[in-house]
């Protein structure tokens, strides 16, 4: 586990200094959820932290710098410390797992039919709808105006991809900046 601490601070500056990196200017571009690119249970999927090399990482916060040639790849207190901040990384992962909450019972939900084959439901005031084509056992789904027919660059043939396919267009992971 990431903990905060001024030794720790020192040895994450001190592996910053190693790779002749800034020690300041960095920034949140972008944060995923391991478990969710990889579809996996919970808690069965971690990652390493780039920076202290903690092994149990689920949100990654990728961190950029204007004058670092690589993006870095860190959890919740290294992203703080890179930036200067840990309470707005702390929030900023929250607000992911608040998500990754959300995107597990989704699809869980009331699904209505509104027609033969084809499933709704009302979600942050939008309309979701998931079609089923049983003559090549394909699905869609729409939300909004929004279509999607593919989860994960794969064509949709099960209810569950279609609600996660469902889910990412309804409530997207926010760009960060
Ligand atoms: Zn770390």
């Amino acid at each position: 586990m990431e903990e905060y601490s001024e030794q720790y601070k020192a040895k994450c500056i001190k592996r910053l200094k190693a790779w002749g990196a800034p020690l300041d200017g960095w920034y949140c571009t972008q944060m995923y959820d391991v478990a969710d690119e990889k579809d996996l249970p919970d808690d069965v999927v971690l990652t390493t932290c780039e920076l202290c090399d903690c092994a149990s990482v689920r949100y990654v916060h990728v961190m950029r710098n204007n004058h670092y040639f690589e993006d870095v790849r860190v959890g919740c207190i290294c992203a703080g410390i890179m930036e200067g901040d840990i309470l707005t990384a702390k929030e900023r992962e929250n607000g992911l797992k608040n998500r990754a909450r959300r995107r597990r019972n989704f699809p869980t939900r009331k699904w209505r039919i509104a027609r033969h084959n084809v499933l709704y439901i009302t979600y942050h005031g939008q309309a979701i709808y998931i079609s089923k084509y049983p003559h090549d056992n394909s699905y869609v789904v729409q939300c909004g105006r929004q279509t999607e027919c593919q989860y994960k660059g794969r064509p949709i043939d099960n209810f569950l991809s279609a609600a996660y396919a469902a889910f990412d267009l309804a409530d997207p992971i926010h760009e960060v900046r």
